[in-house]
């Protein structure tokens, strides 16, 4: 089976856990410093805080963003329910506004309605899906012209860069993961970046239990905190991030252009963008029946997502969501990723573009 995620761990990883296991300095330590000042260099920015999870860096930003009961947060229905959970977190509302049919990301034409229907909301939560920058002309515009604070969820758009600027710095703070199936990972693990003092001050206080001086709790916080082990994978995979986004773009571009198959609709690549494919992602009709197809002939896949947020139990039964996304909610029906991986080569996509195309 070729799967359809594969961590890319090597040598150097190896070393450097067995050096902080050898050091006895597995919670904090030099690492955690080290990974958190390499990713802010990479993305030339200030500060970074590295934390447990992409979802525990999503939630430290809203609560440093100080949002909180009943505050609405503008965001996308079509994402993993990490995203809109990070605002449930805060007792905060999640608005969701519909996505666009090419991009997959949020629809800037309903973003601009949803704001106008909301004079209130206080924040955009922009999630770059599958690794595609959103429109971040018109987002960064819409928010500063509306007053509104910018969050973005870069958990699959690690290096992604929208006309030529790294995503995560475009806004306020942004979130990344560090989850095995990202393009870069630690197992666990996760990153708030942004050029705000005062959000990296509250950040930090609220991964350590909220105190800045060690036994002096001033909020409540929680243990949130990245290990030392941890970080010594995360510093050896981002030497290695360019260079997998690289393999994933190639395998990207082998697909788009060998795959014909008149049912299957792929993925759009608008201009200025380079998309960073967290995952590929085909369209088509009767889905169940190509992913039966794709299993026996032991390529594996998976459907991102199937269910749209605001349509999961939690948020239809206890937070009453009703209405509808008909572009978010028809894609869910429709898509199925590939394998696009680093770990996906020259032999292994030519044998996917042939089973794909023999299809039906
Ligand atoms: C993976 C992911 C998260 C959550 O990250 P974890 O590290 O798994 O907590 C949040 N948002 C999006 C869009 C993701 O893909």
């Amino acid at each position: 089976m070729i799967p359809i995620a594969q961590p890319q761990m090597g040598i150097e990883e190896l070393g450097k856990v067995v050096e902080v296991i050898n050091s006895g300095m597995l919670a904090s330590g030099s690492y955690v410093e080290q990974f958190e000042s390499d990713f802010a260099r990479y993305h030339d920015i200030q500060y970074a805080v590295s934390t447990s999870s992409g979802t525990t860096a999503l939630h430290s930003i809203m609560q440093a963003l100080f949002i909180s009961k009943g505050d609405k947060v503008i965001t996308t229905p079509f994402s993993f329910v990490a995203s809109a959970n990070s605002i449930l977190y805060c007792g905060a509302v999640p608005v969701f506004v519909d996505i666009d049919a090419e991009t997959y990301n949020i629809s800037t034409t309903a973003l601009a309605q949803t704001i106008k229907d909301n004079p209130d909301a206080k924040a955009i939560l922009v999630v770059h899906i599958f690794g595609l920058p959103a429109n971040m002309d018109e987002i960064t515009r819409l928010a500063r012209e509306n007053n509104l604070l910018l969050i973005e969820d870069c958990a699959q758009a690690h290096g992604a860069t929208y006309k030529g600027k790294k995503v995560g710095t475009f806004g306020d703070a942004a979130a990344f993961s560090f989850y095995p199936t990202k393009n870069i990972t630690c197992g666990e693990g996760g990153m708030v970046i942004t050029c705000r003092e005062d959000i990296v001050r509250q950040v930090r206080m609220f991964i350590n239990h909220g105190q800045r001086e060690r036994y002096q709790h001033e909020i409540l916080g929680y243990n949130f905190r990245m290990t030392n082990i941890h970080a010594a994978l995360g510093i050896e995979q981002l030497k290695k991030l360019d260079y997998f986004n690289q393999r994933r773009i190639e395998n990207a571009d082998y697909y788009l252009k060998k795959i014909k198959h008149p049912s299957m609709v792929l993925p759009a690549r608008p201009a200025n963008r380079t998309h960073v494919y967290h995952q590929f992602t085909l369209q088509l009709e009767q889905r169940e029946h190509f992913i039966s197809y794709l299993k026996r002939q032991k390529v594996d896949c998976a459907v991102h997502y199937p269910v749209i947020i605001p349509k999961q139990k939690l948020y239809s039964d206890q937070f009453k969501y009703t209405e509808s996304w008909p572009v978010a909610e028809k894609l869910s029906t429709r898509c199925v990723s590939i394998p696009i991986h680093p770990g996906v080569n020259q032999q292994h996509r030519k044998y996917i573009v042939e089973v794909i195309n023999n299809y039906g």
